[in-house]
């Protein structure tokens, strides 16, 4: 028998799945045979995204506009999700956003919007979601934060102290949540990427020898493409594994573990 990952009958989740880190793990949930709703906040071809995967993997993959830091529209986004793409098996809280700015000079609004974006913006999907699995006695229910390794490290040549510290507070938050969701059977577990060639990084894009720098802080010697992020996530999502949660994992091809 061949080993494989099988989310069919299932709505997964993914915010900001129609570009980066989210886009690999949507495909790869639709791959898994799962309905995907993308959540994305502006991109105009987001729709189109979403159609083209479904056309591809043959499931039902729906874009959906939704600013996650709104708690109200992220219930109702969620809710309009399942109606259209069946019960939500998990979601994947991925949308995310960074302010650079030195230390010296970030101001009280640049911290708002920092957290407010990265740790409030994932809160309200995890909680939205763990209300209807609540509801409904559903005891499978799956929640995976993309954290990030600078959760862990405080990475040189970036100016986002904000940006480390919202990142650094997903690790905890999954942990609580994971502690108080564990007698509902929600698993709550984060995945820390470390550099990802994104639109995030398209500072590394256009600067070749800063890109080579950074390459070399990799054992691997080399930043991760968007696939090598996804498998995890879809790990995690699956039946294989229910005996994890509150954790956990870092994939940056040995960053921080040199
Ligand atoms: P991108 O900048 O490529 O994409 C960000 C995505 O998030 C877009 O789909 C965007 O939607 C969506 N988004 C942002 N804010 C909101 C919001 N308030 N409401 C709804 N959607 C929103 O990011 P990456 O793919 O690079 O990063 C994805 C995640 O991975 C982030 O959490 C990031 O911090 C993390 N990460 C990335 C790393 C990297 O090297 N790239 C490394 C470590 C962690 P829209 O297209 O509509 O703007």
């Amino acid at each position: 028998m061949v080993w494989q990952i099988d989310l069919s009958g299932k709505c997964i989740v993914v915010t900001g799945g129609n570009r980066g880190i989210g886009l690999g793990i949507s495909r790869d949930c639709a791959k898994a045979g799962a309905n995907v709703a993308v959540i994305y906040r502006q991109s105009p071809s987001a729709p189109q995204v979403a159609e083209d995967i479904s056309k591809e993997f043959g499931i039902q993959c729906k874009a959906y506009q939704c600013d996650v830091t709104d708690a109200k529209a992220v219930q109702t986004t969620i809710d309009a999700a399942i109606k259209d793409l069946g019960p939500l098996g998990g979601v994947v809280c991925n949308a995310g956003m960074q302010v650079s700015r030195p230390a010296l000079e970030m101001t009280k609004d640049d911290y708002e919007r920092q957290m407010n974006g990265n740790t409030w913006g994932v809160f309200t999907v995890a909680q939205a979601a763990a209300k209807i699995w609540v509801e409904q006695k559903y005891k499978q229910g799956r929640i995976v934060f993309i954290n990030s390794m600078s959760a862990t490290i405080a990475n040189d040549g970036t100016t986002q102290c904000f940006y480390n510290a919202s990142k650094g507070a997903l690790t905890s938050l999954a942990r609580c949540l994971a502690m108080e969701w564990a007698e509902h059977g929600i698993l709550v577990n984060s995945l820390s990427p470390g550099f990802v060639d994104t639109d995030m990084n398209q500072g590394l894009r256009d600067d070749p020898e800063r890109k080579k720098y950074y390459e070399k802080k990799v054992m691997l010697g080399r930043i991760s493409d968007v696939e090598e992020q996804a498998g995890l996530a879809i790990f995690l999502l699956s039946p294989y594994a229910s005996y994890i949660t509150g954790a956990d994992y870092i994939v940056d091809g040995g960053v921080t573990a040199w």
